[in-house]
């Protein structure tokens, strides 16, 4: 069978994307990209460069010039991929609760989605890829052959996130987890341009009881259902 070329997973924080999407793009063989490292780049550079992220004109050109590659893993340290901004090697500190903390202030920018958004678009239009973010169903890549959009309630989220960081050795508060989230989610959602939202031919799923195993085998049977419409 072949397999949808363009792939797009959408939706909210700790949903899964980045661990199923992840799954998939090593079993087909397939680019793995997480869009949410490059708005992550960026806010990480701007905190780095004791850059306000209120302050708009210079987080918009911050964005617009920025280098931000995605390369194969350098090192054994549990990591899925190289993540440099401006040839820094940020994989990890782009993961600390103050990038997190600031992240959806920054990809609210309408310069900042433009110019991430056109370089995540030129690399989706490649194909054999699985694309990952808030807006790549809707925004980045609408003419994806397979649309996701993986949802669980935001108590699950926080508990794999909670137990994601405490497997890295972090020290950690499930309340405060959970606060953020929501936090995370409602600006995620309620931002003008391009807010988290499934696209209208997106396949919906829930994973809240469901393992990786699960949400893996239910994407292959609609990857299979595609393949089977366009051979009739
Ligand atoms: O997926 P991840 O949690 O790493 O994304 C970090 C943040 O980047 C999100 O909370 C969201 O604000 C932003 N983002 C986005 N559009 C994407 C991917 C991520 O706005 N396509």
């Amino acid at each position: 069978m072949s397999f949808p070329s363009k792939v797009a997973i959408d939706g909210p924080a700790a949903s899964g994307k980045t661990t199923i999407a992840n799954q998939l793009a090593e079993r087909w063989d397939y680019l793995f990209f997480d869009t949410g490292v490059m708005y992550r780049a960026v806010t990480w550079i701007a905190l780095k460069n004791k850059i306000s992220t209120k302050d708009e004109p210079a987080i918009s050109s911050l964005a617009e010039s920025v280098q931000i590659d995605v390369k194969p893993p350098s090192k054994d340290d549990g990591r899925e991929y190289d993540v440099l901004a401006d040839g820094i090697d940020v994989t990890w500190k782009i993961r600390k609760p103050a990038v997190d903390a600031k992240v959806s202030r920054v990809s609210a920018y309408p310069i900042v989605r433009k110019a991430l958004t056109q370089q995540q678009r030129r690399i989706g239009l490649r194909g054999k890829v699985i694309m990952v973010g808030r807006d790549i169903g809707t925004v980045v890549l609408p003419e994806a052959d397979l649309k996701i959009f993986l949802d669980a309630s935001v108590e699950e989220r926080a508990r794999r996130r909670f137990h994601q960081r405490i497997d890295r050795g972090e020290k950690v508060d499930y309340p405060k987890i959970l606060k953020k989230l929501k936090k995370r989610d409602k600006k995620d959602s309620t931002r003008e341009i391009a807010p988290l939202r499934a696209a209208p031919d997106a396949v919906v799923i829930n994973t809240d009881t469901l393992s990786v195993a699960d949400v893996v085998s239910r994407i292959e049977e609609y990857a299979r259902k595609l393949d089977n419409e366009t051979d009739a």
